[in-house]
This record gives structure tokens, sequence and C-alpha cells, in this order.
């Protein structure tokens, strides 16, 4: 009788990726050669930028949607998501189970970028070389099966693309090719490194504020201020559902300034927030012991 052996699909190198990649990536460096630039089309790409990356990714496809640490009226929530959709980082529903998929397993094989793999592969490389495991549609479907039923979740899924290219149009009508390069290919590539520094840097470099089992994640203070408060990332893999990633007085997390407006304005309700405490040596300072607290609603 042979062994029976266990299937474990392999990695797959992806030429498409590489050549997106890098096409977006020369793309944006024209952003600098006098025919490209405009202030105006630096300013849109500043404001942009703030937009998908801050209110759209972190807000919207990260804290509202992923992790349920806030609710919002349907028509603002779908807004936050629609702006997330304009980061082209595929569509919520991929987006937010491949997320989901990291958090239940970080830093194993189970994780579609685990820091363990490397720095880069964390970074990008998990996207050039993709698992079957990790990009299988009803493995998808099954981690994000909340969003299945909503018709607006499943038309952006759908439409990612062509939303960005009619996106692209509009900012070519108003501003010209400078629009265009620093509006949608700079203002991209950008956002996509802030992303993507969360899954590599953020594992790798910084402090911890809690001991996490088998798990990688800091807090990394450049990758906080650049990726909009995402970057204390140690909190994060901590309080999962903390709409408040930032915890100690110095972590500025600029996404959470955002909820806390819309809380004053009564517009994000049933926030849940974490916090932190000194352990009983009051280990609070040295990066090293903190007890959490669980999670629970805010006042
Ligand atoms: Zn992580
Ligand atoms: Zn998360």
């Amino acid at each position: 009788m042979g062994q029976i052996k266990a299937f474990t699909p392999k990695s797959q190198f992806s030429s498409g990726m590489v050549w997106y990649f890098a096409i977006f990536h020369g793309l944006a460096l024209l952003a600098f050669f006098p025919f490209a630039f405009s202030w105006s089309a630096v300013a849109l790409m500043l404001v942009l930028n703030w937009m998908t990356a801050s209110l759209g990714i972190c807000l919207g496809f990260h804290r509202f949607l992923t992790h349920r640490s806030l609710e919002l009226p349907k028509w603002l929530g779908y807004c936050f998501v629609f702006i997330g959709t304009l980061a082209l980082e595929n569509g919520p529903i991929k987006w937010v189970a491949q997320h989901r998929m990291h958090h239940a397993s970080s830093d194993t094989n189970q994780d579609p970028h685990s820091a363990r793999k490397g720095f880069w592969w964390a970074h990008m490389g998990w996207m050039v070389y993709r698992h079957p495991e990790h990009h299988n549609p009803f493995r998808i479907n099954r981690y994000a099966k909340d969003l299945l039923d909503d018709a607006f979740y499943v038309f952006l899924e759908k439409h990612f693309i062509a939303i960005q290219v009619v996106f692209g149009l509009i900012l070519f009508a108003i501003g010209g090719l400078p629009w265009v390069i620093w509006g949608i290919f700079l203002r991209v590539v950008l956002v996509y490194h802030q992303t993507w520094l969360v899954n590599s840097a953020a594992h790798t470099f910084g402090y911890k504020n809690v001991k996490l089992k088998n798990d990688l994640s800091t807090n990394c203070w450049w990758v906080g201020l650049l990726a909009f408060g995402e970057g204390w990332h140690n909190n994060h893999h901590a309080f999962p559902k903390s709409a408040r990633h930032g915890l100690r007085p110095w972590e500025v997390d600029m996404t959470w300034w955002t909820i806390s407006l819309l809380k004053t304005l009564g517009l994000a309700t049933n926030l849940q927030v974490a916090r932190l405490y000194p352990n009983r040596n009051n280990e609070y300072f040295n990066g090293e012991v903190v007890k959490g607290e669980a999670v629970r609603p805010a006042a």
C-alpha cells in the first residue's frame, strides 16, 4: 500500500503581478518629470493619499469591515468602503478575507503574508508568488461571508478596476496628465507601500506592548505615522476589535482622530476601544510587559 501524501499546494509565480507592479511603479516615477508636474497635482495626491489610505483602507476596509470595531450609518459605511476600493488593493471582499486569514493564524504557514518568510515576502512577495489556498475564491468567500449578501460590496468587488479607470478619466478631464500621474499612479503606489509596510515593517521592527504567542507583530513608530495609525500593529494584534490602535500617549493614530470626530458627531457608534495598564512592576514604559485588558465597549 502506497502512502497517501497530504496535498500541499505550492505557491505559483505570477509574471502578471510582476508586470503590473513594474508598470505602476514606472508610471509613478514620471511624476518627477516637468511635463507631469503641477502643484495642484501634488495637492490632489496628498488629499487622495489621506482619503484612500486612512479613510478608505484603515477606516473602511480594516477597522469597520474586517474587524467591525465600530458601527456607521449604512450610507457612510458605503462611502468609506467605496473610497477604500479606490486604493486598488482588490475589492473589499478579497481584502477583508485575506486580512482575516492573517489574523486567524498570524505568522504561520496559514498566514497569506507570514513575516517568518522574510521582510520582502510579507511586503509584496506573497502577491507575486501566489499561494492557491490564499487566493482560492471559495476560501475567500468563506472568510468574508458576511459581505457576500451585500450587493454594493459585490459590485465593488467585481468592478474595482473599471471604477479606477473611470476615476482616472475624470481626473484627466479636470487636471490633464499631471493629475493622472500624481492622482492615480504615484498615489496608488504610495498607498500600496504604506499598507504593505504594516505587514512587513510592523512585523519586524519596533517594540511590543503585549506579548503574544508565536506572533511577530510590533509597534513601529514610523509606520504608525506613514500608515495613519496602523503601525501600532502589536496593539492591533492584541486587540483586533479595538477601533483605536494607538494606545499610549505618543502612539499617534490619525485614523482614530477621524473616528473620534465621527463619534462626536453621533455618526460612529458601538465603538470598541482597548486600554493598556501597567503591570505591578510598573513595566509600562519599557515596552516589554504590559497587561492589556479585554476589549470593552467605550462609554
Ligand atoms: Zn499583522
Ligand atoms: Zn487587522
